[in-house]
């Protein structure tokens, strides 16, 4: 990641923000904040995958000079962008300087990769996009001046407690996770968990697909495998524990021992924010003013992994590597749809993923192409499994 000049004087012209997926959590975290910050930066392009009532609100009251629709609708406007194409429309957008990327799954890679190849910041709250390809994202933002910046709560704290710090002095990295809705279940009564009891997430109001994941702990999962292509920090530095207030983001440990944690309470604002002005701070946020007193008091406690299986199996195809972590993700998403549809038990989430992954375990991930195959093997096998 390098410094850029992206906050700018009030006297400066906004700085054009495309945001892919501007009707999910994310997106209208982010045209909040933009709200906020209207002298500083400006929607100049927005897309939904099918919400098109929420996207004609937000075209009307934003008015950017480009919309796009991922699932063609028979009510969208002639003027709109219409298909997948339309989020590297979106994201390569010559008024944008900035993409925010909140796709959900697999299908944000091309819009990044496509951002990071003009030199663009991406504000990555695709996680999916690094756990697919991530050697190939890095890279590809190394070579075109492309900067990637985490929006996720945990990633964004990291960098936050690294400022300044030089690799070699980072001992370890350790994601906090809220536990989900099951953290204090036994494991008979996860494994048959209903997806009204997976929905139920303790302390975060997302999109479905992440609170499956959060349930799961796949998401924690796929988080690791960011921080390690974010950061190059590797796996065996990375942990994990929980941290059922949400509060603490993450924690950096240093090779002196000093251990630095950014907190705060639980709103995505935040690091959509810093994700736009990074390295710098600038005021409005919409953060309440910090009160620790309020707060009660803050626990930990060690990972379940014998108990919430998606976490190990998706950290163990992180450290397998080539197409072991697209496997992973796109056998859990298809296998999350199939849960979100009754079509299989919660433990059956973890079961279809294991197995897809044993199926698939000599797939190769050497170049995109590779692992754009293995992404739809994967897919192909969870659903040959589920009976669809
Ligand atoms: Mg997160």
């Amino acid at each position: 990641m390098m410094p850029a000049a992206n906050v700018r004087a009030t006297t400066a012209p906004p700085v054009g923000v495309a945001i892919l997926g501007s009707t999910g959590s994310i997106g209208t975290s982010a045209l909040r904040v933009l709200a906020r910050q209207r002298d500083r930066y400006v929607p100049v392009a927005l897309t939904a995958n099918g919400n098109v009532a929420a996207l004609a609100e937000q075209v009307a009251t934003w008015l950017p000079a480009f919309a796009g629709l991922v699932q063609p609708h028979a009510d969208a406007p002639a003027g709109w962008g219409v298909g997948a194409d339309c989020l590297i429309a979106a994201a390569t957008h010559p008024d944008a300087a900035i993409v925010i990327n909140a796709v959900v799954g697999a299908a944000g890679l091309p819009a990044t990769l496509a951002a990071l190849r003009m030199g663009k910041r991406v504000a990555l709250a695709n996680k999916e996009t690094l756990v697919v390809a991530g050697a190939i994202v890095t890279e590809t933002a190394r070579r075109h001046g492309g900067e990637l910046v985490p929006v996720d709560s945990e990633h964004s704290a990291i960098l936050q407690c690294l400022a300044g710090r030089q690799p070699h002095e980072v001992r370890r990295l350790v994601l906090t996770a809220s536990g989900g809705p099951f953290r204090t279940w036994p494991a008979d009564r996860i494994a048959a968990a209903t997806v009204t009891d997976a929905l139920r997430h303790p302390t975060w109001q997302m999109g479905s697909k992440i609170t499956i994941d959060s349930a799961t702990l796949a998401n924690k999962a796929l988080e690791v495998i960011e921080a390690h292509h974010l950061f190059g920090v590797p796996y065996d530095r990375i942990d994990v524990v929980v941290h059922p207030q949400s509060i603490i983001h993450s924690f950096v440990e240093f090779i002196d021992g000093s251990v630095l944690a950014q907190m705060g309470i639980p709103s995505m604002e935040l690091p959509i924010l810093y994700a736009l002005t990074y390295p710098e701070r600038v005021a409005d946020s919409g953060v309440p003013s910090f009160d620790p007193v309020a707060l009660g008091g803050l626990s930990f406690e060690t990972v379940r992994y014998e108990d919430f299986p998606m976490l190990r199996l998706g950290i163990d195809a992180g450290r397998r590597g080539g197409a072991a972590p697209a496997v992973f993700n796109a056998a859990n998403e298809v296998a999350v749809a199939h849960f979100l549809a009754g079509r299989l038990s919660f433990a059956g989430i973890a079961e279809r993923v294991s197995a897809a992954l044993t199926e698939l375990a000599g797939v190769s991930g050497a170049s995109l192409d590779d692992l754009l195959r293995a992404d739809t093997a994967a897919r192909d096998h969870v659903n040959a499994q589920v009976g669809c």
